[in-house]
C-alpha cells in the first residue's frame, strides 16, 4: 500500500470516527433532552388534572364512578391544544376524555394499569395505526389517601420526533458528506506533500536509466522535510558525480600512464625476437656490438617494468589511503635530526639525477629543534619526494636550501629551490594525481606525477598539510607543516581515511 494512500485511510478514518462520536453525542444528548422536557410538562400537566378532579369529589369509589363523566378538565381546556386527557378508574376503563382527543383510542395498557395500582407514574410512546406518535403519561389519582383512578396524559409528539430524525439524518448526512471530502481532500494534500518523493524517485530512475550523472531534483520548498531530504539527496549526486568522474579520470590516467613503459617494453621485445631468429643476419653487427645492443635492450626493460612496479605500488597506497586501508604508527619523531638525514641523502640524489654530486648546492638553512608525532618513515618519504622534486626541476648551478622552523605550535620544514617553478593555474592542481606542469620532463626523471599526491595524504594523516610557493623560473618553496608535539607519546595507529586531498 502506498504512503499516500496510508495516509489518506489514516486521515479520512480519524475524522470519520471524530464525527461519528460527535454526532452519536449530540443525538443522544438532544433525543434525551426533548424527552425529558416533554415528559416533565405531560407529569406536570397529569398532576394539575389530578388535583382538580380530586377537589371535585369528597365522596367514595361509586360516587366517584357514577359522576365521573361531568368532571372537569381545566387545564385541557385553558390551553386548547392538541394534549389530551382521560380520566380512568383503577381497571383502566375510561370514565372520561377530554373533548381535543377527537377519535383518537389510546388502547388498554396492563403495565400501566399495574404501576397506577402501584401508586406509582407511568409513561410511553404509543404510535398509532397511522404512523401517529403520542406521549401518554398516567399519573395515580387519589382522593382522602384512597386511589380513586388515574389521569391519562395524551400528548401528540409526531412533530417532535419527527425534527429529530431530521436532525438524525442531517447529521448522517454531513458526517457522509464530511468523510467523503475528508478523503478527497486528504489524498489531495498527501499528494501534495509527497509529490518531491515522486520527483526524487524520477530522477533517481532517469539517472539510472540513462546513465546520466548530472540530473538534480528541483527543490522549491527548501525548509520542508522533504526538501531538505531532495537537498541531501543533490548533494549526494554531486559527491558521487564528483568521485565517478575522479574514477574515470583515474581509470583514463593509470591506463594512459601504464601504456608508455608497456609500448617501450613490447618494442624491446619485438627487437630482442628479431636479433634471436637471426643472430648474425644482414646487420654487418659485430658480437660484441650485438651483446651492446641486447644489453640495453634489457636494461630499457628492466628500467621501464620498475618505473610501472613503482607505478602500482604508489597507486595500491593511495588506493589504501581511500579506502582507509593504510595505517600508520604514531611515534615522537625528532624532525631536525630526520631533515638532516634527508639533507645528506639529497646529496646523493644530486649525483643520481645529474651525474655528480656538485651539479647543485644543497645547503641547510634554520634549524630549530622540533618533535612530532607521526610515522618516521612516512614522513621521510615525504620529505625525501620533495628533495627529489627539488633536485629534479632545477637546472645544474642552482641552490637547493633545507630549514626547519618551530613557531607557534606548528612546525615547517621548507626545501626551496631554484628551480623551473610552477605558474599560479598550476600550484593547486600539482598536488592531484598524475598532474605533471610538463610530462615529459618528468617521465624523463622517472617521475609519475603521483608523488606529491601521496605527500599531501601522509601530511594530512598527520593532522598537517603541504603548501607550494613559487614563481615561474625563479624556484620553489614546498612546506610541509606539522603540529608541534607537546605531550606524552602515545602508540596509537591513525587512520588515514577521513582525510581529503585536494584533487582527490
Ligand atoms: P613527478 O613524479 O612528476 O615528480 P610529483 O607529484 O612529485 O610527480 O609532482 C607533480 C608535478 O609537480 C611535477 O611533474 C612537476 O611538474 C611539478 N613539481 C613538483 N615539484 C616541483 C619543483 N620543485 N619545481 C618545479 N615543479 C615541480
Amino acid at each position: 500500500m502506498t504512503i499516500r494512500l496510508r495516509l489518506t485511510l489514516w486521515y479520512t478514518a480519524l475524522l470519520g470516527i471524530t464525527l461519528i462520536l460527535f454526532s452519536v453525542t449530540v443525538y443522544s444528548a438532544l433525543a434525551a433532552n426533548l424527552r425529558y422536557q416533554l415528559e416533565q410538562s405531560a407529569a406536570l400537566q397529569a398532576r394539575n388534572i389530578a388535583a382538580a378532579v380530586a377537589q371535585q369529589f369528597q365522596g367514595d369509589v361509586l360516587v366517584f364512578r357514577s359522576r365521573a363523566g361531568n368532571v372537569f378538565f381545566p387545564q385541557v381546556e385553558l390551553f386548547a391544544s392538541s394534549v389530551g386527557a382521560q380520566l380512568l378508574d383503577t381497571e383502566g376503563n375510561v370514565l372520561k376524555r377530554s373533548e381535543n382527543l377527537g377519535d383518537i383510542l389510546i388502547p388498554h395498557h396492563t403495565e400501566t394499569m399495574a404501576r397506577i395500582n402501584a401508586g406509582l407514574d407511568d409513561r410511553y410512546y404509543y404510535i398509532s395505526s397511522d404512523g401517529a406518535a403520542f406521549l401518554v403519561y398516567t399519573v395515580p389519582l387519589f382522593v382522602n389517601n384512597q386511589l380513586m383512578g388515574a389521569v391519562q396524559i395524551i400528548q401528540p409528539v409526531t412533530t417532535a420526533l419527527t425534527a429529530l430524525t431530521q436532525v438524525n439524518r442531517y447529521l448522517i448526512l454531513g458526517t457522509t458528506i464530511s468523510i467523503v471530502l475528508a478523503a478527497i481532500v486528504g489524498a489531495f494534500l498527501a499528494r501534495r506533500a509527497l509529490a518531491p518523493i515522486d520527483t526524487i524517485t524520477e530522477t533517481a530512475n532517469a539517472i539510472t536509466r540513462a546513465h546520466d550523472l548530472s540530473k538534480r531534483i528541483d527543490i522549491r520548498d527548501n525548509a520542508s522535510e522533504v526538501g531538505r531530504l531532495a537537498a541531501t539527496f543533490n548533494a549526494m549526486l554531486d559527491r558521487i558525480q564528483q568521485l565517478f568522474q575522479a574514477q574515470e579520470r583515474l581509470i583514463g590516467d593509470v591506463s594512459h600512464e601504464l601504456r608508455t613503459p608497456l609500448t617501450t617494453i613490447q618494442g624491446n621485445i619485438e627487437l630482442l625476437q628479431r636479433m634471436a631468429a637471426a643472430p648474425h643476419g644482414n646487420n654487418n653487427l659485430s658480437h660484441a656490438e650485438v651483446a651492446e645492443l641486447l644489453q640495453e635492450s634489457l636494461n630499457e626493460v628492466k628500467a621501464e617494468s620498475e618505473r610501472m612496479n613503482k607505478m602500482i605500488s604508489d597507486l595500491l597506497l593511495l588506493a589504501q589511503a581511500d579506502s582507509g586501508a593504510l595505517q600508520i604508527q604514531m611515534a615522537p619523531v625528532e624532525m631536525d635530526t630526520l631533515l638532516l638525514d634527508v639533507y645528506r641523502q639529497t646529496r646523493r640524489l644530486v649525483e643520481h639525477y645529474k651525474g655528480r654530486p656538485d651539479a647543485l648546492e644543497v645547503r641547510l638553512g634554520s634549524e630549530d629543534q622540533a618533535l612530532v608525532r607521526g610515522d618516521r618513515e612516512r614522513l621521510r618519504q615525504v620529505l625525501i619526494n620533495l628533495a627529489e622534486n627539488a633536485v629534479k626541476y632545477t637546472p645544474e648551478g642552482g641552490v637547493i636550501t633545507f630549514s626547519l622552523e618551530n613557531r607557534e605550535g606548528w612546525v615547517r620544514i621548507s626545501v626551496s629551490d631554484t628551480g623551473i617553478g610552477i605558474s599560479e593555474e598550476q600550484q593547486a592542481a600539482i598536488f592531484e594525481r598524475f598532474y605533471r606542469t610538463d610530462k615529459a620532463r618528468s617521465r624523463e626523471m622517472g617521475g609519475s606525477g603521483l608523488g606529491l599526491s601521496i605527500a599531501q595524504r601522509i601530511a594530512q594523516a598527520h593532522n598537517g598539510k603541504i603548501t607550494v610557493v613559487s614563481q615561474l623560473n625563479q624556484g620553489s618553496t614546498f612546506t610541509l607543516w606539522l603540529p608541534e608535539w607537546q605531550e606524552a607519546p602515545s602508540e596509537a595507529p591513525i587512520n588515514l581515511k577521513n582525510t581529503v586531498i585536494a584533487g582527490t
